[in-house]
């Protein structure tokens, strides 16, 4: 493992970067651009800057979407430095007690337990048909999280059974097994039961291994790493039996942290196995594109896809998402204005720094409209609930589906 000092010195300081960062372009200020950030992490590490107060502040406001590393041509490791700053910050910050109880709830008692995390899904669908949803966003004094949570829930969805193997359509491709997600599963399985499909129509078996939990993002997000990989070690554990099967995800967050349980283990007992099994993640439409089984029904509309920005930059996946949708007989797809630029949802974002995530969620609700789309295509539990939150509150008459949703569209279509 790399020293943070060495990181940092590959930062030659040129600025490319800032034209891709998001909350630079809202504030306009270096210390809330990657250049900044980086040089506020550089203080960090020498001990010339405390671990609160502005520091701290403006690394709170880094959205962690990456669009930072994609731009910088001097290679560095933006995401893997943001990890180490925000374990320093969750060191030394002691938060007050109802943040820490709201973290012990979401990071040890939920997120890791899909069959909490069910009911829970299950509650909020109770909770919107009997109004209390629409109570708890208006009730005066209730806290941002709670309000903003509630005008997230998605109106419909919930979890979805998945059998524990997925027989293959037609001719036999081979077996993936695939990674459920914990947020994707419990609010938004039907985009799981449609990835199950998809896979199937194109010839791939799937199996959904037993004991599988969430990837560890929200905590390695927060500064904690080793929550991240108690996670990641059940994970290693769930997959081990598929060796030499593709992990595959249809949550671009969950992809992104998958894919780097290499890092998250290094200098442990578990690297090698991390490094094999994340050799082994694909994000679904990378691993269809160029080999999609024509659907023979069709999608018929005008469609645009906004990017996850953590498959577009931290994978480096834009094309095949793009590419599938265009494989959609009748399906018209329209590029955004900025399709790159984060939503503002970044995991947890939303919910911690709701002010600036709503400035993000207006431009792309705007960008939304004038695209004229009737649907928005996403690749990213996160992304879906936030756009969707979106124009919900807009009033437009738009839809926010997965990619592979289309896709199941269009087989069901030709069946
Ligand atoms: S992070 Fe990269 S692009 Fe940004 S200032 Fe440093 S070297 Fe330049
Ligand atoms: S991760 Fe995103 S928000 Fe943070 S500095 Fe980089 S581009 Fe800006």
């Amino acid at each position: 493992m790399q020293a943070t000092g060495a990181l940092l010195d590959r930062c030659i300081r040129c600025g490319l970067c800032l034209p891709a960062c998001p909350t630079y372009g809202l504030f306009k200020s270096e210390m809330d651009g990657p250049r900044g950030r980086l040089i506020l992490m550089r203080a960090l590490a020498d001990g010339r800057a405390r671990p609160a107060g502005p520091a701290r502040e403006h690394l709170d406001l880094c959205l962690g979407c990456r669009a930072c590393e994609a731009a910088c041509p001097s290679g560095v490791e933006y995401g893997e430095l943001l990890g180490r700053a925000r374990e320093l910050l969750a060191t030394a910050n002691r938060p007050a007690a109802p943040a820490r109880l709201a973290r012990w709830l979401g990071l040890r008692q939920l997120l890791p337990h899909p069959r909490r995390l069910r009911w829970l899904a299950r509650g909020v669908r109770w909770a919107r048909r009997l109004g209390l949803l629409t109570l708890a966003r208006r009730l005066p004094g209730a806290p941002s999280a709670l309000r903003r949570m509630a005008a997230l829930a998605a109106p419909a969805g919930g979890p979805a059974g998945l059998p524990e193997l997925t027989p293959a359509i037609g001719e036999r491709r081979g077996r993936v097994s695939l990674f459920r997600g914990c947020v994707q599963d419990a609010f938004l399985g039907r985009v799981n039961a449609a990835t199950a499909r998809v896979l199937g129509h194109n010839g791939f078996e799937v199996r959904v291994p037993r004991g599988q939990t969430c990837c560890g993002a929200a905590a390695h997000h927060l500064g904690e790493p080793a929550l991240a990989r108690e996670l990641a070690r059940r994970n290693l554990e769930a997959f081990a039996g598929g060796a030499g099967e593709a992990v595959v995800t249809n949550a671009g967050g969950c992809g992104a942290m998958l894919a780097e349980y290499g890092q998250l283990f290094a200098g442990h007992p578990e690297a090698e196995a991390a490094r094999a099994f994340a050799a082994r993640v694909r994000d679904v439409t990378e691993l269809l594109a160029g080999h999609l089984v024509a659907p023979k029904g069709s999608c018929a509309g005008r469609v645009t896809y906004a990017d996850s920005c953590h498959l577009r930059f931290a994978r480096g996946v834009a094309d095949p998402p793009r590419d599938l949708l265009r494989a959609l007989p009748g399906l018209d797809l329209v590029e955004l204005d900025r399709p790159e630029v984060c939503c503002g949802s970044a995991g947890v974002f939303n919910l911690l720094q709701g002010e600036t995530a709503d400035r993000l969620l207006a431009d792309k609700v705007a960008d939304v409209r004038e695209s004229g789309a009737a649907i928005v295509a996403t690749s990213n539990p996160g992304c879906q609930l936030q756009i969707a939150s979106g124009v919900r509150a807009a009033g437009l008459a738009v839809e926010v589906a997965h990619v592979v949703e289309l896709l199941d569209r269009a087989y069901a279509a030709a069946d």
